[in-house]
């Protein structure tokens, strides 16, 4: 698979869709694109990882060990270098913040998004970090972290092609993407759901990088996607945000309901918060 992999992140520094959550920094500007879809194949199970089945009741890994997962493709919060290492905003707040905890960090574990919820309540995994919004659905199955971002959905398309959407109503009658199992995905449901699409016109992705795959080549028109990998995406790629749709997300960590280091792991977020060092990494991948 091609990967591509921008040099220099500052040099395509925006300020387009900066938000804040209260109490925590959240910027929205990023650069680096990687074209690697999540392979299942690729799945790191790492032999310090302890993710064995029954991890899943304890509050704890035999050594103490937090095993992270994530989705790569979703830069750049997480995504693969050319050199196939696993980097990222999420991955670096990860072992900031477990860090800070009496707690070890295991090998990460990539998968598609879709599987994530699934791998963290069978035990495979101990914490989701992958930009992952908090919302209703997902709180019944999982518990989150206190919030650590803030983003909006956008709507993005060829950057010099004929379609040049301004409202969702103007999708109507085009081809639309999204990454399975996302909020933006639950964007063209709802499209779907209130006559604007039909069914057909949805194309569902494993992963990002594929959608933004298919619209640079014409096979998808437009794909929803939040707003700061869309400005990542459109950094790097052929692609361009046409309009955004207010959502308010915050994205959290997600942890087992009955796993009560979330309480660790909040301490840690805001010790990382609190230190300064959110902002360097804020820095580091947005800016
Ligand atoms: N924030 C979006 C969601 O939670 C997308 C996350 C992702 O694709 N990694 O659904």
């Amino acid at each position: 698979m091609k990967r591509e992999f921008s040099m220099d992140r500052r040099a395509y520094l925006k300020s387009v869709g900066a938000v804040g959550v209260a109490g925590l920094v959240s910027g929205c500007q990023g650069s680096e694109t990687t074209t690697e879809p999540a392979e299942d194949a690729e799945t790191d199970t790492g032999a310090g990882a302890t993710t064995d089945a029954g991890a899943g009741m304890t509050t704890e890994g035999a050594a103490g060990t937090i095993v992270p997962g994530t989705a790569p493709g979703f830069p750049p919060f997480e995504y693969r270098t050319d050199e196939g290492e696993l980097v990222g905003f999420d991955v670096d707040l990860v072992a900031e913040v477990v860090g800070r905890t009496d707690y070890q960090l295991g090998e990460w574990v990539d998968m598609d998004f879709g599987a994530l919820i699934g791998s963290l309540n069978n035990g495979e995994i101990d914490l989701i970090a992958a930009g992952m919004t908090i919302n209703d659905k997902r709180d019944q199955q999982i518990d989150f972290s206190d919030p650590y971002w803030e983003a909006n959905q956008a709507v993005i398309v060829r950057e010099d092609g004929d379609f040049q959407p301004s409202a969702v109503g103007d999708l109507s009658g085009h081809r639309v993407g999204a990454q399975s199992g996302t909020t933006g995905e639950d964007q063209v449901e709802g499209l779907i759901e209130d006559g604007t699409l039909s069914g057909s016109d949805y194309r569902q992705y494993d992963n990002y990088t594929l959608a933004v795959q298919d619209l640079e080549n014409g096979n998808v028109d437009a794909v929803v996607i939040d707003v700061p990998v869309a400005e990542n995406f459109a950094a790097n790629r052929a692609v361009t945000i046409a309009f955004t749709i207010e959502t308010g997300e915050r994205f959290g960590l997600g942890l087992r309901e009955d796993d009560d280091r979330v309480s660790a792991i909040n301490d840690a977020l805001a010790e990382v918060r609190d230190d300064g060092t959110y902002d360097e990494l804020v820095a580091e991948y947005f800016e």
